[in-house]
């Protein structure tokens, strides 16, 4: 489909990781010190545990498939329990929560671009801004004010928000209403296959963000629009103060 084709972006939802912070950078130093509080005097069972969530040690990054990188901890957390002799209920859970975000917290990293091109999108081309991500609401919400970029936000969904985690399409919708838009004016950008599915489930459009060649080969066939950055995300947008038909 040709650009021109979309209809004019008036609002846009952001994915976090991967999208606004850097994926490994942030996620890697944290699952590691995660791995090593839970498996602490447990000597051997980190090099499972690693395995059971596909992350690499070594290189602090994560493969291809692993579900941390999908946000989705209902796919290994059970596993560590397991593997730690504990049961998986809500206090696991919420230690394991717990823990993810006073580590995570440490080791944040944002890309370079977020916070001069929220503010020129937010300001100069008046577009609504939101964020929809699979981590926790209470989680996002803290990496944003951390990063100091909160205030630009106009929605903030988690998976446990009430509106379903992607490639579901509650956020995307729930987005769209909150700040008086059609779907169709909405374009969610993220840099995984859930994040265009959720956008085409919701009637939205979908932008892949390809921050690194993993996030380039996870997009492909997956979006007819994917940007390296921030910049030539704005460059899609109606110039400010221009006609908004373009
Ligand atoms: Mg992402």
């Amino acid at each position: 489909m040709h650009p021109t084709d979309h209809p004019p972006i008036r609002g846009l939802l952001f994915d976090k990781d991967g999208t606004l912070l850097d994926f490994e950078r942030t996620w890697g130093p944290a699952t590691a010190a995660v791995i090593a509080a839970l498996g602490a005097g447990r000597p051997g069972l980190a090099g499972e545990m690693a395995t059971a969530c596909g992350f690499d040690a070594d290189r602090m990054g994560f493969h291809p498939g692993s579900p941390i990188i999908a946000g989705d901890a209902t796919a290994f957390v059970p596993d560590w329990a397991r593997l730690l002799d504990m049961s998986c209920d809500d206090a696991f859970i919420d230690r394991v929560d717990a823990l993810y975000r006073a580590e995570s917290a440490k080791s944040l990293t944002g890309y370079d671009d977020v916070a001069t091109e929220l503010a020129l999108l937010a300001q100069e081309h008046g577009v609504r801004i939101g964020l929809a991500t699979n981590d926790s609401e209470a989680g996002a919400r803290a990496h944003l004010e951390a990063l100091g970029i909160a205030g630009h936000f106009d929605f903030v969904a988690g998976y446990d928000s009430g509106y379903g985690a992607k490639p579901l399409p509650g956020m995307v919708l729930a987005f769209a209403a909150a700040v008086g838009l059609e779907p169709a004016e909405v374009a969610l950008v993220g840099d995984s296959a859930h994040d265009m599915d959720a956008a085409r489930a919701a009637g939205a459009q979908g932008i892949g963000i390809a921050r690194t060649p993993a996030a380039a080969a996870a997009l492909a066939g997956h979006s007819d629009r994917i940007v390296r950055d921030l910049a030539e995300l704005r460059r899609l947008l109606p110039p400010p103060g221009g006609p908004a038909t373009t």
